[in-house]
């Protein structure tokens, strides 16, 4: 895969030796087992795969290299570049400026913007308004834009799916970036409604099977269907893509789910389905795929707790916590100055959505087994200091952790 050019900050070198090594012993990516980090009194499992992927290296690479050619000039995120906060805190001190928060609350006006600002495109990609906004001010979207491949390749399965002339139905949470630049480019080609989950997976099935009366659906989906949507016309014949940072289980799940919907309700079989349903397979992007499984091979190691590095809204990094949360103890931080003192730990509750505080959370024994990943948007150089901090709380801990 292609090499990026990524700030030296970003990098560890402990955590680069295990990779490439890991990379030269397992060519095709067949060994899911983690690399033990073996420091006596706390041994520390990292997953086979964390960290960058392909689209947010390609998306840091273009950004620091555009503040880097443009002294002088105005430069616009159009929101965070990627969800981790060390990486937009750099950025903002190198004099970026946000035009949205996350949400897509506008921070700074589009009549704010003139040609010759520069307007960076993140790696979620955007929605077609945004771009045309942007166009109006003069601003060229295509040379700054960091949107990755694998948000492309959605973007390009629904164009063929829209062909075919069936609805989209996006799985992916609503409010989340790249899932509305995937509304977008999907609903400027054909009728499309977004599902953030499986529970209303089944309340779309219902407006498939006429269960619910069609006039519910406007409320029930408000704010996730294209203009112009007709339950009653446009859910004979669907096809679903993905957010590509979803969990992969619950992906499979709704597909399957909504499949089998349609074979029951138009008496179909698997011979016939694509009648009414595209034959779909998931587009996860691969880093979600890798890091999942990973993460898979990781919780097959007994361990104590684990702990998951990675910005508070990353939903890639998200589902790694869900994985965790199934087996053990688990511990969202963004950084190592969560790692209060060897008796507390703050930590982001993904259902509370907020940061709580909690004591004791390593165990007395030795060796304590911890289990470590971190999401695609993660700095190697924010995991290595977790590391080096949770060795810190153990004076007798051995150097070389590394039996090469
Ligand atoms: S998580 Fe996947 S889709 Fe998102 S930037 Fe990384 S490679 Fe691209």
């Amino acid at each position: 895969m292609k090499q990026f050019n990524v700030p030296i900050i970003y990098r560890s070198p402990l955590i680069t030796a295990i990779k490439t090594r890991r990379r030269q012993e397992d060519k095709l990516k067949k060994d899911l087992s983690p690399t033990l980090l073996d420091f006596g009194p706390v041994q520390i499992y990292l997953a086979r795969h964390f960290g960058f992927c392909y689209g947010v290296e390609n998306a840091i690479e273009i950004a620091f290299r555009t503040v880097e050619e443009n002294p002088g000039r105005r430069i616009f995120l159009l929101s965070e570049m990627i969800h981790n906060p060390q990486v937009n805190e750099d950025l903002l001190n190198r004099g970026v400026q946000f035009l949205q928060d996350t949400s897509g609350k506008q921070l700074v006006a589009f009549e704010e913007l003139n040609s010759d600002d520069i307007a960076i495109i993140p790696a979620f990609g955007t929605t077609l308004e945004i771009e045309a906004k942007l166009n109006d001010r003069g601003i060229a979207t295509e040379k700054y834009n960091t949107t990755c491949p694998f948000v492309e390749k959605v973007w390009n399965r629904s164009e063929q799916i829209a062909k075919s002339n069936y609805t989209i139905v996006i799985h992916g949470k609503p409010r989340h970036e790249e899932t509305r630049a995937t509304f977008s480019h999907a609903a400027s080609k054909t009728a499309s409604v977004i599902v953030n989950d499986m529970n209303e997976a089944i309340i779309l099935s219902e407006y498939i099977t006429g269960k619910r009366p069609a006039a519910g659906f406007y409320s029930a989906f408000k704010g996730q269907y294209s203009e112009g949507f007709d339950p009653a016309t446009h859910l004979q014949r669907i096809g679903v893509v993905n957010q590509t940072t979803q969990l992969a289980s619950e992906t499979q799940a709704i597909s399957d789910f909504l499949k089998q919907t349609m074979i029951d309700h138009y008496n179909l079989s698997e011979e016939n389905i694509e009648e009414r349903f595209a034959d779909t397979r998931d587009t996860l992007c691969y880093a979600t795929n890798d890091n999942q499984s990973a993460m898979i091979g990781l919780l097959q190691t007994p361990a104590d707790l684990a702990i998951v590095v990675g910005g508070y809204n990353s939903s890639n990094t998200t589902h790694l916590v869900e994985l965790c949360e199934e087996k053990l103890p688990s511990f969202f931080i963004s950084d190592e100055d969560k790692l209060l003192s060897y008796t507390e730990i703050l930590h982001y509750d993904r259902i509370a959505k907020k940061e709580i505080k909690t004591h004791y959370y390593l165990p007395h024994r030795q060796p304590v087994k911890i289990l470590l990943s971190s999401g695609a948007s993660c700095p190697d150089a924010v995991v290595e200091n977790v590391i080096r901090k949770i060795v810190s709380f153990y004076p007798d801990a051995k150097t070389n952790p590394l039996n090469y």
